[in-house]
């Protein structure tokens, strides 16, 4: 860890199991996440989406005590429900889901935007939106009251940026929905937010042709930009899997250095 990263103290999230779906390797916020929440005293299990990704997340969760992993392609219904019966199984149940999972085909951000193609847009808006209603909706029954959800989402959700394309229309539907799931699972009072993460170096980060334009404005322009991390992304997902966030729901918390809060 650097300096300027967070640490927290190892009780933040004692007794709470934490279920962190998107591991692909160890750059992925996902798993920055899942090893914070583990830090913080959490009981954490993690997602992969196949068996190209299974070693990685088997290898990463060995190096944490107890923390277990399942499989879910969240294209499959049959993937999800299944996921949560073996959550409920091995936990009973559970207290945070974290969703970190977004996918777009590779011509869709090399492409300009007005050529998006219709299979594009709807695999897009399927993995990166719809998976997070259809993930509240099988596990908020296995989860305990106060229990939270958080999704990862980017500032291209409100504006434009070259080669974010498609993604940016779906991370504006991904918001949307983190409003209409807290309207419904509030009753329930389960939570609902989604953390607006600043450039980090990733798979899926890669695969944006405009990526380091974003990320070399975000280090010069935002207030942060020399010291924002990966880090600070995780630690604001222990926050929200804390009680003491326990009155925030349906929002999106910038955790960008406030690149978001400047004019230019
Ligand atoms: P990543 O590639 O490490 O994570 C993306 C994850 O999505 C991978 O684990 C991948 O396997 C998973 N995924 C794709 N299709 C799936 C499917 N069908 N079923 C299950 N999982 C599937 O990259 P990341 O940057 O850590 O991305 C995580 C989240 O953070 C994404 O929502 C991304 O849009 C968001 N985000 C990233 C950045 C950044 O700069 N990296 C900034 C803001 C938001």
């Amino acid at each position: 860890m650097s300096e300027t990263s967070t640490t927290h103290a190892t009780t933040l999230l004692s007794g709470k199991t934490c279920v962190v779906m998107g591991v692909q390797n160890r750059w992925s916020i996902a798993w920055q996440i899942a090893e914070a929440m583990a830090n913080a005293g959490a009981n954490v299990a993690i997602t992969y989406v196949d068996d190209r990704a299974k070693k990685n997340a088997e290898q990463l969760a060995g190096t944490v005590p107890g923390m277990k992993t399942f499989v879910c392609d969240v294209s499959s219904d049959e993937a999800i429900a299944a996921l949560a019966g073996e959550l409920k199984a091995e936990y009973g149940s559970i207290d945070t889901l974290v969703h970190s999972i977004a996918f777009a085909p590779a011509d869709e951000l090399k492409n300009p935007f007005l050529q998006t193609t219709r299979d594009g847009f709807r695999l897009a808006h399927e993995i990166s939106v719809y998976s997070l209603i259809a993930v509240a909706r099988e596990l908020s029954p296995i989860m305990n009251e106060f229990g939270s959800i958080m999704t990862l989402t980017y500032l291209g959700s409100t504006r434009a940026f070259p080669k974010y394309n498609v993604m940016g229309v779906a991370k504006a539907a991904l918001e949307a929905s983190v409003r209409y799931l807290a309207l419904d699972l509030g009753e329930k009072g389960i939570r609902v937010n989604a953390i607006s993460a600043g450039p980090v170096k990733t798979a899926s980060a890669r695969g944006i042709p405009g990526f380091s334009d974003m990320a070399n404005a975000a280090a010069e322009k935002a207030p942060l930009g020399k010291v924002f991390g990966p880090q600070h992304v995780a630690g604001t997902a222990v926050y929200l899997a804390t009680d003491a966030s326990a009155g925030i729901t349906g929002d999106v918390i910038f955790v960008d250095g406030g690149y978001h809060a400047m004019g230019m």
